[in-house]
């Protein structure tokens, strides 16, 4: 069964004035749909073909075809439901506890995001990952994830946030951290608790 890209809960401006319509529109129809294709093709006649996205990154590091559009199209999906035009603020119940557990509080909490997001050079994301001994923040270059075999801090990504160029240089120009603050704005906090449930 073949990858496809999934739709949207929200139309394509519905995050504006933080993250622009059409930013979200080759974002995720050109971008998305790209890594979307190159993975089919990357699995297609091969075993990889029945397998579930997370097993396949699972041993991402020994196929690059796997690891940047497998990456790519697991990214994004999470990317996507992590954003609502209603998100934003500050999460409540268990998250919260989570969070200040790990990092003090919340206002710690966003310094270190905000901070893993804005010094990883080059492409890459910022991770809110749960792990065995609780949340943590990390970020990796590229396509890389936290359920790759390769990733240097491994667990469950809750939180991403996309800082390649491709996601904000429409609208913010070299201003990654403005759009980093943005993307505070309208994170889903109802999804983000939902995922550390899982
Ligand atoms: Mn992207």
């Amino acid at each position: 069964m073949a990858f496809e890209l999934p739709g949207l809960k929200y139309d394509y401006n519905a995050l504006e004035p933080y993250i622009d319509a059409r930013t979200m529109e080759i974002h995720h129809g050109k971008h998305h749909g790209g890594y979307t294709s190159k993975l089919n093709a990357a699995v297609e006649g091969s075993s990889m073909a029945d397998q579930s996205i997370e097993d396949l990154l699972a041993m991402a590091g020994g196929n690059a075809a796997v690891r940047n559009n497998g990456g790519g199209f697991y990214n994004h999906n999470l990317f996507w439901k992590v954003m609502s035009p209603t998100g934003g603020g500050q999460p409540g119940g268990a998250l919260l506890d989570s969070i200040n557990d790990a990092f003090g509080s919340f206002g710690d909490f966003k310094e270190k995001f905000s901070n893993a997001a804005a010094t990883r050079f080059g492409s890459g994301w910022a991770w809110l990952v749960k792990t065995d001994r609780g949340l943590v923040v990390t970020s990796t270059p590229n396509q890389d994830n936290p359920l790759m075999d390769v990733a240097e801090i491994k667990g469950l990504p809750v939180l991403g946030l996309d800082v390649w160029e491709h996601a904000y240089y429409l609208k913010y120009q070299n201003r990654r951290p403005e759009y980093i603050e943005a993307f505070c704005n309208v994170i889903d906090w109802t999804e983000v608790s939902k995922r550390l449930g899982s």
